[in-house]
């Protein structure tokens, strides 16, 4: 009986492991999938010295201070930059971590709104993949906004709402905004990431690709951007159901994954539904071609001129509309 039980044990340990692929290839994840955060762990320490209490909470302290700290500074630049995001709409909603960093150091803020139930679909919501596209990153922090206010555990979410902050926040010498889609590599982060099919890896594909359209460039090789980079390895550790990327300006809701009746159809506000095509090493690609978890793109009908509250509203009743409904059918492709 023994020997059975702690068969039994030494199996539960192997099966609780993540997937191989998933270790091997990023032993460092940013996000358990597991969900079970660090403090729930940190209490099963039996007996832990006070000492080493307090230090801990001093640790926690130094980093919050930093968290803090990094998260002015980006949301200073930000809200100069965004005529619709005020400093403390980006600097106050309470974030969780900093993904990485950016060519130019700055910090990938992002932000957990956890749900109640662990088998909850898991959202990963995406703003600002492109720099010049300067309302998807103020529409994202309004819902954030909304989000902090109305956030009812029913889905799990991490929002990273500026995840290419330097084609942003882009200056010339004279100090006048330049945003670009590309990173300050010049590099299009939505073809930078690792496509299906791997002829599009080789660097005579993405010269090509380079002198043809310099805006597209995909970089030297896949996940070349550290940018990309912090998206790739959010997606392989939260492992998240659907991701949700806005962009602007085709006035269109786009969606990389299985057809009817997951795919969005009905819109999200005055945005209809359309297929653009899938892109070698753009996020659906990389994200339903390659790991199946599909990606719905949000394409805000101008890059430059928000759309109006009301719209901003509908848009956002839609989308948890749609993951209700994708909840309810049961359908989403197992993690
Ligand atoms: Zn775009």
């Amino acid at each position: 009986m023994l020997k059975f039980l702690i068969l039994l044990f030494l199996t539960s340990l192997v099966m609780a492991q993540p997937q191989g692929y998933l270790n091997s290839y990023h032993s460092d994840p940013i996000v358990s999938s597991s969900q079970s955060g660090s403090a729930e762990h940190s209490e099963l320490v039996p007996n832990q010295p006070a000492a080493d209490q307090s230090s801990k909470a001093k640790e926690e302290e130094a980093k919050a201070k930093e968290l803090a700290q990094q998260v002015s500074s980006l949301c200073q630049e930000v809200s100069n930059r965004l005529a619709s995001v005020d400093y403390s709409l980006c600097a106050d909603l309470g974030y969780d971590r900093v993904l990485g960093y950016s060519v130019q150091s700055r910090p990938i803020i992002a932000k957990h709104y956890p749900a109640h139930d662990p088998e909850a679909i898991r959202v990963l919501f995406i703003g600002g993949i492109h720099g010049d596209e300067l309302t998807s990153v103020s529409a994202t922090f309004l819902w954030m906004n909304t989000l902090n206010e109305h956030h009812s555990g029913a889905f799990d979410w991490w929002f990273v709402p500026v995840s290419n902050p330097d084609g942003l926040l882009r200056q010339n010498e004279q100090g006048r905004w330049t945003s670009t889609r590309g990173n300050i590599n010049d590099v299009d982060l939505n073809r930078n990431f690792t496509p299906s099919q791997n002829r599009y890896q080789e660097p005579r594909y993405r010269q090509a690709q380079q002198a043809r359209n310099p805006r597209y460039f995909p970089g030297d090789e896949p996940l070349s951007e550290p940018e990309s980079l912090v998206i790739d390895r959010m997606i392989l550790s939260y492992q998240p159901d659907i991701i949700f990327s806005v962009h602007a300006p085709h006035g269109i809701i786009d969606f990389d994954g299985p057809p009817m009746p997951f795919a969005p159809t009905a819109g999200f506000g005055s945005l209809g539904h359309r297929a653009l095509g899938t892109f070698p090493g753009s996020l659906g690609d990389f994200a339903w071609n390659r790991m199946g978890v599909p990606v719905v793109t949000i394409e805000l009908a101008s890059a430059g001129q928000m759309p109006s509250d009301l719209e901003i509203r509908r848009m956002w009743r839609d989308m948890v509309r749609y993951l209700f409904n994708l909840q309810q059918s049961q359908m989403l492709p197992k993690r």
